[in-house]
């Protein structure tokens, strides 16, 4: 049985991809100190071939001293508002906690994935993005803690594949989407939806034509598992496609929740990218993967789950 590390898999994207290692015979061991995750993610976990251990991955601890094969490092809180809460946290996740991570690989001989951003693109000047592309990135602006400490996590993962040889692997996260997003996150789905499901006016940032592209989680994590069984040590971009304005998505997810509000239309944040997409190209040839979940299966799945939350 592979023994596997999920670093942040009490989070939204961890919980599901502990349970699909679980689902490929894997015995898993989560480590999460619950800064964004929730305990409610994996208490349906009953699995024994499952274990959970709460530590930061920043500082070292017996979690560190493990046997593992394959390491998942998706520790890092993800939201825009904790950019500006927690911005000192992020950064140390990405440097810290994934050179402690890398280490525990090296010694180990394993396998390690670090889950990056379509962010190290920043506010892109080429459309879609594809992984050539270096980025446009305000180092100083609202959104630099992340989108840096992403680029740097990249960065020290090339070091140890080149100076040690570790066999790391590295993905290009896009906008990803389903159940068990924090009600209270602040990113585009949760909001939305808790606000159409509370008969609330549903916010648009500036005038909502700036575009996302949304994967829904168990398409993501058939991808990041494809990537990590791969010998790929470029990155990859994981994403959808499928491109929608903000005032799009607004009016979909309205109809959805049967809400009648007129939208509430808010200042645009600073530096927030006016379009992304992922060119996956790279993923189709080399990983053999594309998503397969329609936005429409995916929102049915995810207006489920928030009406189970309220
Ligand atoms: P999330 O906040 O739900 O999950 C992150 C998890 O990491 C949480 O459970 C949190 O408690 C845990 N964590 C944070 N710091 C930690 C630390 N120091 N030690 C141990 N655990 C720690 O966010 P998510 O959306 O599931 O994102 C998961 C990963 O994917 C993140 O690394 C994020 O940057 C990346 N990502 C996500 C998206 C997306 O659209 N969801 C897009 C790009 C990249
Ligand atoms: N957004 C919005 N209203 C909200 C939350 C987000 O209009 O209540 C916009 C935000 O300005 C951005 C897009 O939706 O353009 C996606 O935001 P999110 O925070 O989900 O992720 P990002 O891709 O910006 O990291």
């Amino acid at each position: 049985m592979k023994k596997v590390l999920v670093a942040g898999g009490a989070g939204f994207i961890g919980s599901h991809l502990c349970e699909f290692l679980l689902s490929k015979g894997c015995h898993v061991t989560c480590v999460d100190n619950f800064i964004t995750g929730q305990k409610k993610n994996i208490a349906g976990i009953k699995s024994p071939n499952f274990k959970f251990v709460e530590a930061d991955i920043t500082q070292s601890g017996s979690w560190s001293e493990g046997q593992f094969e394959e390491i998942y490092n998706l520790a890092s809180p993800a939201s825009p508002i904790d950019f500006e809460k927690i911005p000192l946290k992020i950064l140390e996740c990405s440097s810290l906690g994934h050179r402690n991570l890398l280490e525990l690989a090296r010694k180990n001989d394993a396998r390690i994935l670090f889950a990056s951003t379509s962010e190290v693109y920043g506010d892109p000047e080429v459309h879609p993005q594809r992984e050539s592309y270096f980025g446009n990135v305000n180092t100083v602006g609202i959104r630099g803690c992340y989108d840096e400490a992403k680029r740097f996590g990249e960065a020290l993962s090339m070091a140890y594949h080149r100076q040690f040889g570790t066999k790391i692997r590295l993905i290009r996260i896009f906008n990803t989407y389903g159940p068990r997003m924090r009600e209270t996150d602040g990113r585009i789905i949760p909001n939305f939806f808790m606000q159409g499901l509370n008969g609330e006016s549903l916010t648009i940032y500036g005038e909502g034509q700036q575009t996302r592209s949304f994967c829904y989680v168990a398409d993501m994590c058939e991808g990041m598992y494809a990537l990590v069984q791969s010998e790929e040590t470029r990155p990859v971009n994981i994403g959808n496609p499928t491109e929608l304005t903000v005032l799009e998505m607004a009016e979909t997810v309205k109809k959805l929740t049967g809400n009648t509000k007129p939208f509430a239309y808010k200042p645009l944040p600073e530096n927030d990218p006016k379009m992304r997409r992922p060119d996956i190209a790279r993923a189709k040839d080399v990983l053999k993967w594309q998503p397969r979940v329609s936005l429409e299966q995916g929102l049915d799945a995810t207006l489920k789950y928030f009406k189970s939350q309220l």
